[in-house]
């Protein structure tokens, strides 16, 4: 696979490196330069030592010195010819000017050194005489020639590439100079200058020449330092060291005195180690380099096929692999890539990988993604796309770039996964923990973390959110009369309109039941605009939920039931925030629901209360003297007491005596009121039971059973069970069920009246005409009497209405056969009015209010007025 990295990491090219190094820096790093200057450090030492200590050093035997000097002027001709023929042949692969030079030049060295070797004085006579000036006259020419050709070869031009045939020109031109120096010295010797005068030693001339030769040495040592990196062809630290050891070889031909001298040696030696630095400055790079780079390629190419075969590998994965270039056009897929789109790489080629967006994504998503691929390379994460047939689908991507080695991108890789199963399985988990299964709507908890959210944002902001609480009113009689389908659809529908109503930050909620919850945020920072704002929502909500529902055939009229609570900034508990809401609600149900009521710190107040009482009201269950009943007499046209209805009064230890509007309701909402009616009834029957033994004239006491007592399952066999234990008459006791006792499945409280009714209990229907239920249900109930309710009752003497009701269920009751009983009668306009209707017996204020039983008992005993 191709080779990505991250352009931080990018390498310099080696020309790019080189300008951020000095000569100095190399001579750090390049341990070859380094040696080489070792090397001629120890030689200035030993060169410059007894030079300057005037030592002399002793002349060598002409026997002795003589084939020493040969071999070592042989050895140095030797390397010359090696660098003139190694030259000549590398001038066919690379023909710089530089190689023309040194090799030519080599060439005219080679020829003049021999000529010098054969004309050293004790030689045999090489064509004329020999002497120590006619060789040192060739020594000089090949000298010269030398410098000069070194000074050349490192001035920038001799990089020049040159023609083929110009080898030989220079070739011919350095012959000639070979000849034209040999026809100098041995045809013409007396022209040249003296260099050499026996007993006097070096000329001026010959010193001078030397100093020469030594000077453009040391020009070309500099300009190799200063050139260095710009030198190509050869090894600049070699030929730097060449061309010092030639300068000190030359200065040791400016020392000696006699030509079998030790310094004289010395030059010779260090005349050779400088030919061969030469070469291997020359030809190291030339002749093994070019191996080493086979070499090194050989190499690379295995490497790169094994990663080649690698990559034919990692291409057939299971993962879908798409490549595109720079320009995000779609190079190569693979097989996966085919199985997940559903593309072949045919159809994708060429293509830009867009074709694959699902549109699930907004702009920021892959700006940010292309970022983040910019900056460092790479990318990771989850993608929904589309497959060729449309299918939206999620996968998990991995996208790299990669770079050529100058840090350029060249291509993207994308390799991704199908993880659609996963991201669903997800959200499903996310869906349950957090929405609504019927509605979509959020839970309760995701509501409780958006409140959370907007707690913040109060704090942060200043900004007011409101909570509305919403339950729709008598929704439990939808599910019972037409069933919980239709319940469910109606609350669908319900959650449905209310989000037309709603902007993008605010929650809906659905937190069980009929129980709604909103929260509308950012509703500004002034508290009146707030209120006002939810107070026009709260009215449209209101106007939507009053317009029927559709439930499969039938229309249906419901109405809701809306509490507000506006928060800011001010520190309130979750819980405080929903049980406020929820209390405000149930004040707009308290106040004839279909309504919005905001919540206010009084009812905070009452909240508070109540809690109290209700505990209070588990303490005083148990206690024996803080509730009690009360009675109120049924009187008969005459007057005559025919009943009682037990009333049930709480001395409160603190607040007096309460009444049962005090706390009935809040017995029923917590479900004390089941102990609380068991207590009435036992008081009851002990009661009657005293009055059995004392001999008292026996009359009905009732007993008001709320709805909840009623609905308990064992109430009907309890309540039996309490008088087959004692010798009291189930006649003696009337049980006063309210309409709201019959909601339900019907039958079951048609039995469980059966069996009490059996068992001989009176039944009444107490605030009768109050209720909604139909009035079918009177002739299957085994009802002995109708209460009707004094809200009529008050009005039957002023309001023609209200009388027409009371004649109506008077009229019922009869055809029916059933007793009727007005309550509430208050004065004798009424009592006059109702019996004239007809009513049987009469219950109210005009006979007496609800007293003790010491009390109630004396009025039995009254004569009939
Ligand atoms: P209710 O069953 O309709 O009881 C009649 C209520 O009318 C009584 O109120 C009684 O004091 C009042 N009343 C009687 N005559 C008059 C009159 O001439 N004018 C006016 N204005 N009111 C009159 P009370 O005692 O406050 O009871 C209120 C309700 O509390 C009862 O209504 C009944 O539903 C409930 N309740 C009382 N005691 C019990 C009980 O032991 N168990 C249960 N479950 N409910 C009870
Ligand atoms: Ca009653
Ligand atoms: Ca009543």
């Amino acid at each position: 696979m191709a080779n990505s990295r991250t352009p931080n990491m990018r390498s310099l090219s080696l020309q790019d490196e080189a300008q951020y190094r000095s000569f100095f820096d190399e001579v750090r790093q390049s341990k070859a330069l380094r040696r080489v200057l070792i090397f001629l450090a120890v030689l200035g030492l030993v060169t410059f030592v007894p030079a300057w200590l005037g030592l002399t050093t002793p002349a060598l035997p002409v026997s002795t010195y003589l084939p020493l000097h040969t071999a070592l002027e042989f050895s140095a001709i030797a390397i010359a010819v090696i660098i003139f023929t190694v030259g000549w042949s590398q001038t066919s692969v690379a023909p710089t000017l530089r190689l023309v030079v040194v090799a030519t030049a080599f060439f005219a060295v080679a020829l003049l050194d021999f000529s010098h070797t054969m004309s050293y004085a004790g030689m045999p006579d090489y064509f004329t005489p020999n002497s120590a000036e006619k060789a040192i006259n060739f020594w000089l020419a090949a000298r010269m020639v030398l410098a000069v050709a070194l000074l050349l070869i490192v001035l920038p031009f001799s990089d020049r590439v040159v023609r083929q045939g110009a080898f030989f020109t220079v070739l011919g031109l350095s012959f000639l100079y070979i000849v034209s120096m040999h026809v100098w010295f041995l045809v013409f010797p007396s022209t040249v200058p003296r260099t050499f005068i026996q007993e006097q030693g070096l000329t001026p001339f010959k010193v001078s020449v030397e100093y020469l030769v030594i000077v453009l040495h040391l020009c070309a040592a500099c300009l190799v330092t200063v050139r260095y990196h710009s030198l190509r062809g050869f090894q600049p630290a070699l030929l730097f060291g060449a061309l010092v050891q030639l300068a000190f070889s030359e200065f040791f031909f400016t020392l000696y005195g006699n030509p079998y001298d030790l310094y004289n040696l010395m030059g010779h030696v260090l005349k050779i180690t400088g030919y061969a630095f030469l070469f291997r400055s020359f030809f190291y790079e030339a002749v093994t380099e070019p191996y080493r780079q086979l070499m090194r390629s050989q190499r690379q190419l295995k490497d790169s096929l094994a990663d080649q075969h690698l990559s034919a590998i990692a291409f057939h994965t299971r993962e879908a692999i798409m490549i595109t270039d720079a320009g995000h056009q779609i190079v190569r897929v693979n097989a996966a890539f085919t199985d997940i789109t559903g593309y072949t790489e045919k159809e994708v080629l060429g293509c830009n990988p867009k074709i694959l967006s699902s549109g699930k994504h907004d702009e920021t998503f892959y700006r940010e993604l292309w970022r983040c691929i910019q900056t460092f390379g790479t990318w990771s994460g989850e993608i929904w796309n589309k497959r060729k047939n449309g299918e939206v689908f999620a996968e998990h991507a991995v996208i790299n770039a990669v770079y050529d080695p100058v840090g350029e991108i060249t291509h993207y890789i994308a390799s991704f996964s199908d993880v659609t199963d996963r991201v669903q399985a997800q959200e499903q988990v996310h869906r349950l923990a957090f929405y609504d299964p019927l509605t979509g709507l959020a839970n309760r908890r995701l509501m409780i973390e958006h409140i959370l959210t907007a707690q913040a944002d109060a704090e942060r902001l200043g900004n007011y959110s409101a909570l509305l609480f919403m339950d729709l009113d008598f929704f439990k009689k939808l599910n019972d009369t037409l069933g919980h389908s239709k319940g469910d659809s109606l609350l669908q529908q319900f959650a449905g309109r209310l989000k037309s109503h709603l902007r993008s930050t605010d929650t809906l909620a659905r937190q069980g039941g009929d129980e709604f919850i909103l929260l509308v945020r950012n509703l500004g920072t002034d508290k009146a605009t707030a209120a006002l704002h939810i107070e026009q929502l709260g009215e449209k909500i209101l106007e939507t939920v009053r317009q029927p529902f559709q439930l499969g055939q039938q229309t249906y009229g419901i109405t809701v039931s809306v509490g507000a609570m506006i928060f800011g900034k001010e520190h309130h508990t979750v819980d405080d925030l929903l049980s406020s809401a929820d209390l405000a609600m149930y004040q707009s149900k308290e106040q004839g629901r279909n309504r919005l009521h905001f919540f206010e710190p009084e009812m905070q107040e009452h909240l508070t209360k109540r809690t109290a009482l209700e505990f209070d009201l588990s303490v005083a269950l148990t206690k024996e003297n803080e509730l009690e009943l009360f009675f109120q007499p049924k009187v008969d046209t005459l007057g005559v007491v025919q009943g009682y209805e037990a009333l049930i009064r709480w001395n409160h230890p603190e607040q007096g005596l309460l009444q049962p509007g005090d706390f009935i309701e809040l017995s029923e909402s917590t479900g004390q009121i089941v102990a609380l009616g068991r207590w009435v009834v036992q008081q009851v029957v002990s009661m009657q039971l005293h009055n059995l033994t004392t001999g008292m004239r026996m009359v009905p006491i009732a007993i008001n059973v709320s709805p909840r007592e009623f609905l308990e399952p064992d109430y009907a066999d309890w309540l039996i069970e309490q008088l087959a234990s004692t010798s009291v008459d189930p006649r003696w006791i009337e049980l006063e069920i309210t309409e709201s006792a019959l909601q339900g499945n019907l039958s079951i409280v048609q039995e469980r009246l059966e069996s009490l009714h059996r068992a001989g209990f009176l039944i009444a229907m107490d605030d009768f005409g109050t209720g909604y239920s139909s009035l079918s249900y009177l002739q299957h109930l085994p009802l002995s009497v109708l209460k009707i309710d004094q809200s009529f009752v008050a009005h039957v003497v002023d309001r023609a209405s209200d009388r027409a009701i009371v004649k109506a269920i008077i009229a019922l009751a009869k055809a029916l056969d059933m007793k009727v009983v007005a309550e509430g009668v208050e004065d004798s306009a009424q009592s006059s009015e109702l019996v004239r209707q007809g009513c049987d017996l009469f219950q109210g204020f005009f006979w007496s209010k609800p007293v003790p039983w010491a009390e109630a008992a004396r009025l039995a005993e009254q004569p009939p007025r």
